[in-house]
């Protein structure tokens, strides 16, 4: 009987995995979890009553709503990693990396005083968020305008640059490059766990988050390194009007944490980023492994060169935060995938055709070991379908 039930749980726990929805759609940066549990009560932070009461955190700054110690901790990682100058940048924070591209946006159109919106383009394949950021409100100021590729207006333009990109891992340089342009540098992924560190970014605009860095995107905390002064200013120009500024318990948190994985302890499971790494890279290896059984070559991802790494003090891959997934034309790749109960999101969202999709690399184990269990299956169908 005991056996009998044992069956019992394991057919069902069976039945339960073929229905479950696996969802790699979102970015959602669950991956690091198991690293925060361990960690438990060594990493905590203790806000009392009497804190943070006051719209202000610190007068000295452009940036009045930052707290000091978050600038310091960003500061100390950015040194520690090499992947961006900090020495005489303005830090201005803000609600997640997504506000500061539209707080960059607003800083940099608004004082051209156009009659027309300024055109706001980036290369294909974008990160599906950009159309939607830049055309939210109609603004006056700005208008998405599409593949930075096939870009042929005149006049001023906002180029966003994500390197390493979204959703194809690649590391990337602005593609208009003509007089009269400005470019926005998403770094959200430029972190060793991702991507090999060659040098130090040097961008008069560059933003980066909390979300894939450390995978607290719930603590919705961002931030970006602006040469520029009069650039920043406006930068906190919008944040003051958007929201009065960024919840300092949100920055005291991130300040923590980001001091914790700059400064760690002597344990393994304190290094923050050699645990990354070898969660993403274990990710890669399985999801290679499994398309390499593929024979007759349906399913492609990106391959990446060597490269050495600054901070890794050795030669590495890259393993990007997403699979950039591509089938032979004329199937629609995120329709397979769910019909395996798989969501990704299909290549049209990053302005490409429905070949290809994205699938995150960034969720919880269990989802992404189910979504190896469907590939074989997800590879018969689109057999079936070629
Ligand atoms: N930029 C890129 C390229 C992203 O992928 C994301 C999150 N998916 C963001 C910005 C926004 O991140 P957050 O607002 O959580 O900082």
């Amino acid at each position: 009987a005991a056996s009998d039930v044992e069956a019992f749980k394991i057919e069902s726990i069976t039945n339960v995995q073929l229905q479950q929805i696996v969802n790699l759609d979102q970015g959602d940066p669950t991956m690091f979890e198991a690293f925060w549990k361990k960690v438990g009560e060594d990493l905590k932070t203790t806000i009392y009553g009497w804190q943070s009461l006051s719209y202000f955190a610190n007068g000295k700054s452009c940036c009045w709503f930052m707290e000091p110690k978050l600038e310091q901790e960003i500061k100390i990682l950015h040194n520690l990693v090499g992947n961006a100058v900090v020495e005489d940048r303005h830090v201005v924070v803000g609600n997640g990396s997504s506000q500061l591209i539209q707080a960059a946006l607003y800083a940099l159109a608004e004082p051209l005083n156009l009659p027309n919106p300024v055109s706001v383009v980036s290369a294909t394949p974008f990160y599906s968020c950009y159309p939607q950021i830049t055309d939210l409100v109609r603004s006056g100021l700005f208008k998405w305008e599409g593949n930075a590729y096939e870009y042929e207006k005149e006049g001023a333009y906002i180029e966003l640059v994500t390197s390493p990109n979204n959703p194809d891992g690649e590391m990337r340089g602005p593609v208009v490059n003509r007089a009269k342009g400005m470019v926005i540098h998403d770094l959200a992924y430029y972190w060793p766990q991702y991507t090999p560190i060659t040098s130090p970014a040097d961008d008069d605009i560059m933003l980066f988050t909390v979300s894939k860095c450390t995978g607290h995107a719930g603590s919705r905390i961002g931030w970006a390194l602006v040469k520029d002064e009069a650039v920043a200013k406006k930068m906190v120009k919008f944040i003051e009007i958007n929201t009065i500024g960024v919840s300092k318990e949100a920055q005291l948190r991130a300040a923590t944490i980001l001091e914790m994985i700059s400064h760690g302890t002597s344990s393994d499971i304190n290094n923050f980023f050699q645990y990354s790494h070898s969660v993403m890279a274990q990710r890669w290896t399985k999801l290679r492994d499994a398309l390499s059984l593929n024979n007759n070559h349906l399913l492609h991802v990106p391959r990446f060169p060597l490269h050495y790494c600054n901070f890794n003090r050795d030669f590495v891959q890259a393993h990007p935060a997403y699979a950039w997934l591509k089938c032979p034309p004329g199937i629609n790749l995120e329709k397979i995938l769910n019909e395996e109960k798989v969501r990704t999101r299909g290549g049209a969202s990053f302005g490409c055709g429905p070949e290809y999709a994205r699938v995150s690399m960034l969720g919880r184990g269990e989802d992404f070991d189910l979504f190896m269990m469907r590939l074989p299956k997800i590879l018969e169908l689109l057999a079936s379908s070629n």
